[in-house]
């Protein structure tokens, strides 16, 4: 654990140092939260639609940044460039969704005896959001839009190898006309910046998105201040495959090859009915041999690097030389590379099958029935994604509903919709973001009653 006070970007693909960022303080911190309480309360005095115009400003800015945004994440993540634009877009189209959300967030009227009775939703505050590495902007963005359009300020810190589109971010609000020091980005340490940020008396609320140990850890200390928290933490997310399936689409290695892996949707439980299991490992073989490993700024770049040499290390521990797998290929040289890799001679509970590894590499298993198939995909402490495929709708709903995960798609791979809320069961996470409450987890409902009885006659 280092405390030095910079921090070193890293170009993944090249290992060359892409900028050096000051890393904030615990004093720093501090200030920063006195200046966003204070741009809070005008911000929140602002009449909604004259906050919902700012950010609309604000994602028009960011679309005109689009092409700059993305190459940033290429450099900076290693992501490919066509999934960079998503992500910046992805940004855009939050920023566009909150707005609306603005002059909808409706209290309600509720008949009471006596009186009128009304409920507001007001903001928290100030809100502290604390970013992973392995999708820096929407990320991000899903944990600050819909704070700032609740009528929150927001304290950013984005981790520690990926901070340069969030500085971006928060330059392009300004640019846009949004208050000054209403979205701050303070890059840092986790165990500095972040956890001052989650101990900080007036941050109202952590959203952290992460590891499962981190996501622990921050739940611990904002239960010492009663501090609410949203949680998306870790994944180890099944594909549940029936032999009726179209397996060609069912079996699409991107399931879990995007973004090299990193991904907490990551479909790496491979579950795969077994009269179509040899198929499956044929297939597969071929799919992993066709991935264009490679230069991400490429535009037939299909898959990049992974973040950082010790994400290298840690995935590659998963994969001991000589361990029965399919293999595709990956560059030599500088760059964190690793090939695209699926197990073939894993047992349900072995580490590969039940740790979340957070690289290229998935486990393929094989399932007997409808009920084998839940009871595997419901064996591990995870539940934040998962496929389901067959032609069978009835078996699809049957499966979808004995999965304890939050977001299941049939016969698809899609995890993530800005219009839908994403979140995770079990040690996944606590709470969702996204989709039309997404405004309303940055706020507390008050309750006013007001009485109609008169004077006594
Ligand atoms: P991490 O938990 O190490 O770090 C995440 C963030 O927390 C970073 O900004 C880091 O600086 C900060 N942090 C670290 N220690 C802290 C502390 N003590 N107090 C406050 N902040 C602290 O995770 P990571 O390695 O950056 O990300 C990879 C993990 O994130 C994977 O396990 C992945 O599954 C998970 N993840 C989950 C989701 C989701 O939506 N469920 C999304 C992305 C990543």
């Amino acid at each position: 654990m280092s405390d030095s006070d910079e921090l070193k970007v890293l170009d993944p693909a090249t290992e060359e140092v892409l900028a050096t960022v000051p890393a904030a303080t615990a004093e720093d911190v501090d200030a920063a939260v006195v200046r966003a309480v204070r741009a809070q309360h005008g911000w929140a005095a602002l009449a909604p639609a004259d906050r919902a115009r700012l950010l609309r400003r604000f994602a028009d800015t960011v679309d005109a940044h689009l092409e700059e945004l993305a190459r940033l994440e290429v450099s900076e993540a290693g992501h490919t460039l066509g999934n960079a634009r998503w992500e910046a877009g992805n940004a855009r189209d939050l920023l566009e969704y909150a707005a609306g959300g603005i002059e909808r967030l409706l209290g309600k009227q509720i008949p009471v005896p006596g009186g009128w009775n009304i409920t507001f939703q007001e903001p928290l505050g100030v809100v502290g959001v604390i970013a992973p590495w392995n999708f820096p902007m929407p990320i991000a963005a899903w944990g600050s839009f819909p704070a700032l359009a609740a009528g929150n300020a927001v304290v950013l810190k984005p981790a520690e190898t990926t901070p340069l589109t969030a500085l971006r971010l928060s330059e392009l609000a300004l640019a846009a006309g949004l208050p000054e020091h209403l979205f701050q980005v303070l890059p840092g340490h986790g165990h500095i910046t972040g956890r001052a940020l989650v101990d900080h008396p007036d941050v109202a609320k952590i959203v952290f998105t992460g590891s499962t140990r981190t996501g622990r850890e921050i739940m611990e200390r904002c239960a010492r201040l009663v501090k609410p928290v949203t949680l998306e933490l870790g994944g180890k997310s099944p594909n549940i495959v029936f032999a009726d399936a179209d397996l060609r689409t069912a079996l699409d290695p991107f399931s879990f090859l995007d973004n090299s892996g990193q991904d907490c949707c990551a479909r790496t439980r491979i579950l795969v009915q077994e009269a179509a299991l040899d198929e499956a490992r044929d297939f597969l073989a071929d799919a992993l041999a066709a991935v264009v490993v490679g230069d991400p700024a490429d535009e037939k770049t299909q898959m990049g690097p992974l973040i950082s040499a010790a994400q290298r290390e840690r995935v590659r521990s998963y994969v001991p030389d000589g361990a029965p797998a399919l293999r595709g290929s990956a560059p030599d040289g500088p760059g964190f590379w690793f090939p695209p890799t699926v197990l073939v001679g894993e047992r349900h509970d072995s580490p590969a099958a039940r740790e979340e590894i957070f690289g290229p590499v998935a486990v393929l298993l094989p399932f007997t029935d409808e009920r084998d198939a839940i009871r595997l995909a419901n064996d591990t402490p995870y539940g934040l994604a998962g496929s389901v495929w067959t032609r069978d709708l009835g078996r699809a709903l049957r499966v979808s509903g004995g999965v304890r995960a939050g977001n299941l798609s049939v016969n698809s791979h899609s995890s993530v919709r800005y219009w839908t809320p994403f979140g995770g069961y079990k040690q996944s996470g606590l709470g969702r973001e996204l989709g039309p409450d997404a405004l309303t987890a940055f706020t507390e409902t008050k309750n006013v009653f007001i009485s109609t009885e008169g004077p006594a006659q």
